[in-house]
């Protein structure tokens, strides 16, 4: 990851694209951005890897437009509100609210941004929901779920799979 601007009109685009709205992907001066940010994270990657380019199988780039348009997130941001002094941290929302029965988590709440913050920020929405201390329940060693229990095909890999996908798309 890189930081970049995201204001469309870097990208040659003159605003934000609508929900649904994927033509963006089709503007020639988009993929010329895009592309030459890819050269320089591959470059950049290719100073601590020498010769990683002859080794690329696949390469997709992702900018603030595919992530506004997956996510919807506002201007592309990956990681939820802005990470400010007056945001950060207790200062972003926790998981109660106002409303009776509505809880919140992900990259925006009090945990911050990431896998494994989104991920806390879920277990403490649930316990606030059953109104359980998950955490305390994990921290002494409670098992909740087991590998395997989740119903997937015996053998799958989710990494293996997701490969798959990928030269799939490809084609
Ligand atoms: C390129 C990239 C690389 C990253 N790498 C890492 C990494 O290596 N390690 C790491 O820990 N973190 C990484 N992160 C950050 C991490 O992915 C996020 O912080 C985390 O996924 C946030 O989880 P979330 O559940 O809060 O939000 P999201 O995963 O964004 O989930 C929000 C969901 O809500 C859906 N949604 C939005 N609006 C609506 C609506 N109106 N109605 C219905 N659904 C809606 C979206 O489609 C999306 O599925 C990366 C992020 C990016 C973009």
């Amino acid at each position: 990851m890189t930081l970049i601007p995201a204001e469309p009109e870097f990208w040659g685009l003159p605003s934000w694209p609508a929900v649904g709205d994927d033509s963006y992907q089709r503007n020639s001066e988009y993929l010329r951005v895009k592309e030459a940010f890819t050269e320089i994270m591959i470059a950049r990657v290719a100073e601590v890897i020498p010769g990683i380019e002859q080794h690329i199988v696949w390469r997709e780039a992702a900018t603030p437009l595919t992530q506004h348009r997956y996510t919807r997130s506002t201007n592309g941001t990956p990681y939820g509100l802005e990470m400010s002094i007056t945001q950060f941290g207790p200062f972003r929302p926790g998981v109660r609210t106002e409303i009776s029965g509505l809880f919140l988590c992900g990259a925006s709440t009090a945990w911050g941004p990431a896998v494994e913050s989104a991920m806390l920020s879920g277990m403490h929405a649930a316990g606030a929901a059953c109104r359980r201390d998950l955490d305390g329940e994990i921290r002494a060693g409670k098992v909740l779920a087991r590998l395997g229990a989740s119903g997937d095909p015996e053998g799958w890999e989710p990494l293996a799979a997701a490969k798959q996908l990928a030269v799939r798309t490809a084609r």
